[in-house]
């Protein structure tokens, strides 16, 4: 029989709780507190944090224990973690997803580590043990690190063959915190789709959909100093992340994210709800005016805006409350224009978020009726809006003389007066055909830089002259773009 996702979930917790001694901790919000420059929660160690730098209160909650598991809410659609480009265009990155995680504070190592990650995988959810392959970390000589052979060895002792294992380098195999403090080599578990006796070693890495990482275990064993080299740490800890949808998609023996029970009942509710045809997953390739591609858009995110309303995260006009801003005009764009869907879709999918993800995170169900309202009112605005650009980028392109650009002048006052991101912009473009002059709209960010860092102190981000295309403008938008530089005044209401 196929295992739901709420018992592989409950299985991982159990697993660690029960078999291994470990305590059961609450997933976090995903609003982070006490970490201004986090946009959002983006792993399940961000609660914990505060033990690894050795800041915590010796009598607080946290402090407490040795052994920790839980299920993490976590949001990568922003910061140094923005997974928002890759959500829909591939079938396991998602803005938002649930990170399973075990850790130890000071306690068990390497050894204990993956063996209860080999016990778990191969023994409770009997994967094929010629399906996984593991890297870990081959050294740095730069910084006069050899390689982990300790943890090659344990790998070894389990019973992984030496052609599933491989040494990567620092910026793969070596975790680190920031610029100083904990980090440490980590070593991660991969899955193959496909097996049937192949050596699929060389796509581990690869990006390849047929090779898919599952599982970070992560061992803090130095501490990072101010002049860049490293001390060993007085204390030793593990820190693993698993991805719950990727796993899930393995358990239930899928090729996407999108075709296990997380996504499924999202996805016929979309389809009950709007014109298009029905979610075709991976079958071809061809992907007719990108339905799939929204189904999927669409399902992520709605996930995304039930999870950040519901911690406090609403639509809005800086940091966090923007990301989420765009992400809910994505959707609704993908809706309206792709899916042929009716005002209401979105909002119309919350009941059904809420009975998938519910019964692991109860607060959800409390706040359905005031996700639904936030939506509905975001979506009405950004509608009108929408329709005022489109017709706006329209007219523009019969204007146009064919093989030219698509006028900066344009962009920039669809970006500045409708509130459109400009990632909107490029798609919208994208699927016409044409591309925007992405020279001339650098001019014009520049001189709109410029202009801000004029009007604020010297140091600033705005005072770089370094050129930006429109990908690194949009990420930076994301990322870095102090709160006030993106005020109401570019906001469409
Ligand atoms: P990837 O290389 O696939 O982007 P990652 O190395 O960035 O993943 P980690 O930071 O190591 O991911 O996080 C631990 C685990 O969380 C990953 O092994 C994966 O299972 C899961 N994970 C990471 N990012 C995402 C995402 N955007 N959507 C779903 N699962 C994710
Ligand atoms: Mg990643
Ligand atoms: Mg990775
Ligand atoms: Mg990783």
């Amino acid at each position: 029989a196929c295992p739901s996702a709420g018992q592989i979930r409950a299985a991982f917790l159990r697993f660690f709780e029960e078999r291994h001694g470990h305590r059961r901790l609450p997933s976090a919000p995903v609003r982070p507190r006490g970490d201004p420059r986090l946009l959002f929660v983006n792993a399940g160690m961000n609660q914990f944090k505060p033990i690894f730098l050795g800041t915590a209160h010796p009598r607080s909650e946290l402090a407490q224990h040795r052994r920790v598991v839980n299920s993490q809410k976590c949001v990568r659609a922003g910061g140094k973690h923005n997974d928002l480009e890759d959500v829909g265009r591939d079938t396991y990155h998602h803005t938002f997803f649930e990170m399973l995680g075990n850790w130890s504070f000071g306690d068990y190592f390497k050894e204990e580590a993956c063996s209860m990650a080999w016990e778990l995988l191969t023994e409770v959810y009997e994967i094929p043990r010629d399906r996984l392959y593991v890297t870990y970390f081959g050294g740095d000589p730069s910084l006069g690190l050899s390689a982990d052979e300790e943890c090659r060895d344990v790998w070894l002792r389990l019973g992984v063959p030496a052609s599933h294992m491989l040494p990567f380098p620092l910026k793969d195999n070596f975790w680190e915190m920031g610029d100083t403090g904990p980090c440490g080599p980590c070593t991660e578990i991969h899955y193959d789709h496909v097996g049937g006796g192949r050596n699929a070693a060389a796509l581990v890495n690869q990006g390849s959909p047929d090779v898919v990482e599952i599982w970070n275990l992560v061992f803090m064993q130095y501490s990072r100093e101010v002049e860049g080299n490293l001390l060993p740490l007085p204390q030793h800890h593990v820190d693993t992340g698993m991805g719950l949808e990727r796993l899930v998609t393995v358990l239930q023996n899928k090729r996407s994210n999108y075709d296990t029970d997380l996504f499924t009942p999202i996805l016929d509710a979309i389809h009950k709800g709007c014109g298009a045809p029905r979610y075709q997953g991976l079958v071809g390739n061809a992907d007719v005016g990108r339905v799939n591609m929204a189904y999927r858009v669409v399902a992520d995110h709605v996930r995304t805006l039930c999870v950040c309303i519901t911690d406090g995260i609403y639509p809005g006009f800086s940091g966090a409350e923007l990301v989420l801003r765009r992400i809910l005009r994505r959707a609704v764009r993908f809706c309206s224009e792709v899916l042929q869907a009716p005002p209401g879709l979105l909002a119309s999918l919350v009941p059904t978020v809420v009975e998938v993800l519910g019964d692991a995170y109860p607060e959800l169900t409390r706040n359905a009726n005031q996700i639904q309202d936030i939506i509905n009112e975001n979506e009405a605005a950004f509608l009108s809006s929408l329709e005022r650009g489109r017709r706006i980028i329209e007219r523009t392109v019969q204007q146009m003389e064919p093989s030219t650009n698509f006028p900066a002048e344009v962009a920039w006052s669809l970006y500045g007066s409708l509130g459109f991101p400009l990632d909107l912009i490029d798609l919208m473009l994208e699927e016409k055909g044409i591309s925007l002059d992405s020279a001339a709209f650098n001019e014009l960010v520049l001189e709109d830089v410029k202009r801000k860092a004029a009007g604020s102190q010297a140091g600033e981000p705005g005072s770089t002259n370094t050129p930006l295309d429109v990908h690194s403008l949009a990420r930076l938008q994301d990322s870095k773009v102090p709160a006030t530089d993106d005020s109401p005044k570019y906001a469409y209401t």
